[in-house]
């Protein structure tokens, strides 16, 4: 989808409602404008259920403050004017109300940029605007004078996010990134103290460094088109399940020994499409494509265990909130279906999936098919693309119920005699481990 080219009503009501969709507004919270070429503002209006808005709600400000439309604009609208005169690169705006972040505004304090690599690769640094009354001119003048000082993302006191960009997707992006980090961040805080990366280590992320070589592809098998398709379905479905984000998480699937599909570097998980989906045959990538940063990880993994088939990372917000900390380890003997779909859960250093993707691609085993990659992801090998998925899915929700079960009592974990009673019915080939 080329979401650049709707026109601005369609662009606002689209992300308004995956605003409400991923739960990140209310019905009356939020608000979102672009700046159109000719000095115009296009914003949401007031007073108009955020969860049904449709194109025709979209109200225009004409540069000399005529607004047309059936509603008023958004009662703040002044501050994405002010916000526009003060930092002209930025041509759409993002506002909403979403818990976690709301949850650091309430106590004064500004998430963590540096969690994970994608947060700081996406949202930048992050300003901070004190308190002013709703829909005021002093209001408006606080949050521009915070992106004056040249972020994309800045917390509202007792209030909420603001995000802008050059375009409203763009800015869609940080908001939902940050706030997503910032869920990790609140769960990882009843563990233990978190460990954010330096400004060194979330270089190391960049991907432009050394790109693989290229090959021209030619006539595509109906295998390749089947794994195209595949990949599409899970990664919408994992978006959909917000076990990824927009812009965090890979899926890749082999087709030959050295051949296989993976999503590309930067694409909008909801809107991804087949033709986005890159090959990588024999360590060359198809023409002009980017894959994911991830790639010579999966291909390091697949060249040292030929029955994984499938690969898929996501950094959901209660599993990753264990490798944002080294306080509690994620113990997978909790319930029998996540002994049986995780087995152990081993932990990876950062930097090794980019620095030295083989020495990760030795942690992954029949008994540790899932691994958590430090201050990044978890990564769930499978030899079908539903187990690759279903294993990410269990790691987040048994990591859910952990995080719940803290406040509630010690956790009580399987007995070791159950463990290997579970071993002995569901893996009955393999030898006793020793424990
Ligand atoms: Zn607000």
């Amino acid at each position: 989808m080329r979401f650049d080219l709707l026109p601005p009503h369609y662009q606002l009501t689209e992300i308004m409602l995956r605003l409400y969709e991923q739960g990140l507004t209310t019905t009356s919270g939020g608000n979102l404008s672009i700046h159109d070429e000719d000095g115009s503002i296009w914003i949401t209006p007031a007073g108009v259920d955020k969860g049904r808005l449709t194109p025709d709600d979209i109200v225009r400000v004409l540069p000399d403050g005529t607004a047309q439309g059936r509603h008023a604009p958004s009662s703040e609208l002044p501050f994405h004017r002010r916000i526009y005169l003060e930092r002209p690169d930025i041509r759409a705006i993002v506002h909403a109300h979403p818990t976690a972040l709301v949850a650091f505004s309430l106590v004064g304090q500004v998430p963590e940029g540096r969690l994970t690599p994608q947060t700081f690769d996406v949202c930048g640094p992050i300003g901070y605007a004190p308190y002013a009354l709703p829909g005021t001119e002093a209001l408006g003048e606080r949050i521009a004078q915070a992106f004056g000082a040249g972020p994309n993302v800045v917390m509202l006191e007792n209030h909420g996010v603001v995000a802008g960009a050059d375009s409203l997707l763009k800015a869609f992006h940080r908001l939902e990134t940050l706030e997503f980090s910032a869920q990790t961040q609140i769960n990882a805080a009843s563990l233990g103290p978190i460990e954010p990366l330096t400004v060194e280590q979330v270089a190391l992320f960049r991907h432009d460094h050394d790109p693989l070589p290229e090959f021209a592809a030619g006539r595509r098998s109906s295998a390749e088109l089947e794994g195209r398709r595949a990949i599409v379905d899970v990664v919408k479905r994992a978006y959909a399940r917000r076990l990824m984000t927009s812009t965090g998480g890979t899926v890749s699937l082999r087709l030959a020994e050295d051949d296989f599909l993976i999503t590309p570097y930067r694409f909008d998980r909801k809107y991804i499409e087949e033709s986005d989906i890159v090959r990588v045959l024999n360590g060359q990538r198809e023409v002009g494509r980017a894959p994911s940063r991830a790639v010579r990880l999966h291909r390091a993994i697949y060249a040292a265990h030929p029955n994984v088939r499938c690969i898929m990372t996501a950094q959901p917000p209660a599993v990753l909130s264990f490798g944002v900390t080294r306080s509690v380890p994620f113990d997978t003997k909790l319930i029998p279906e996540t002994y049986i779909v995780l087995r152990e859960m081993p932990m990876a250093d950062y930097g090794l999936e980019f620095s030295a993707p083989q020495q990760v691609a030795q942690l992954v085993s029949a008994q540790t098919p899932v691994l958590l990659l430090r201050n990044d992801a978890v990564l769930a090998t499978g030899s079908t693309l539903l187990q690759a998925f279903d294993r990410v899915e269990v790691a987040e929700f048994s990591a859910a119920a952990l995080l719940r079960s803290r406040a509630l009592g010690a956790l009580r974990p399987i007995s070791e005699a159950d463990v290997r009673a579970l071993q002995q019915k569901y893996f009955p080939d393999e030898q006793p481990t020793k424990r």
